[in-house]
């Protein structure tokens, strides 16, 4: 169904829907990814973490009471090591959670007010190797099979803002994975109600299928010749950037955002 295009041989290489919306944001930023190097942990990055897990929680197990909650998020950063690490890195004790446990509730008030008839798995993780040694993987947030078909949801957790391509990075993992296309794609804010809701076509799958394919010939000719650097492209995304000290394109837009 979906030709993955070829690509020069060189390193394993496991791209992730979040290090392929990097890429298309700034390849230098994703290359420090592939390096082991993460921007700062955010207050709301941790808090959508967060949120996450209790969504998921919910889905699996059924709605939360509101007198255990404090007690289930408490068990989820205590079994999540990745938010337990970032509770460290923004230097949060546990006695200071009740501030970030009030804001998850809130949005968890506002994610069990949205139907969820069809649903039929959380937390999905789909992994593919489309040609040796390329791997692509994502995890989505909640699969729902109706009479319509398919739909795999992304939960937004802030504004919605731009999801196509993630969106439609899901869907080619579905196409490689089932060899079908999902009936539907669909990120959802929590937060704001906003919804954007797609079918995907075949030629927009293929058409991001080649951008991965890019992705990956860049990264492996970098590698290959030793490069210290990738193409830098500043922009609102350069604040959490790990490199943004010293980068001069970084500090030029983000010095732009700070006078707007
Ligand atoms: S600071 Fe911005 S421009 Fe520089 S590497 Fe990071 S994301 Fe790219």
């Amino acid at each position: 169904m979906i030709q993955f295009p070829s690509v020069p041989p060189g390193d394993r290489i496991v791209v992730s829907a979040s290090a392929f919306m990097a890429f298309q944001r700034c390849p230098e930023n994703s290359n420090a990814r592939f390096r082991g190097e993460y921007g700062p942990p955010s207050r709301p990055s941790f808090i959508g973490g967060l949120a996450h897990r209790v969504f998921a929680r919910h889905l699996q197990t059924g709605s939360i009471d509101d007198g255990a909650f404090d007690q289930v998020c408490r068990e989820e950063i205590g079994s999540a090591p990745g938010l337990n690490l970032r509770m460290g890195e923004l230097g949060i004790k546990p006695s200071q959670l009740e501030s970030l446990v009030a804001e998850t509730k809130m949005l968890y008030d506002r994610f069990r007010r949205f139907p969820l008839d069809g649903f039929v798995g959380a937390e999905v993780e789909i992994e593919v190797e489309p040609v040796s040694d390329v791997v692509l993987r994502g995890r989505v947030d909640a699969i729902f099979d109706d009479e319509a078909g398919t739909r795999l949801v992304d939960w937004k957790t802030g504004m919605l803002g731009g999801v196509d391509d993630q969106l439609t990075f899901y869907a080619l993992l579905w196409a490689l994975d089932r060899n079908e296309l999902p009936a539907g794609v669909e990120a959802v804010s929590v937060k704001t109600g906003e919804r954007d809701r797609a079918t995907p076509q075949l030629a927009d799958i293929q058409e991001l299928a080649g951008r991965v394919a890019e992705m990956v010939t860049a990264l492996r000719s970098a590698w290959a010749a030793g490069e210290e650097s990738m193409e830098r492209t500043g922009g609102p995304w350069c604040t959490y950037c790990p490199l943004l000290d010293g980068c001069t394109e970084g500090r030029a837009a983000t010095s732009l955002l700070a006078a707007n």
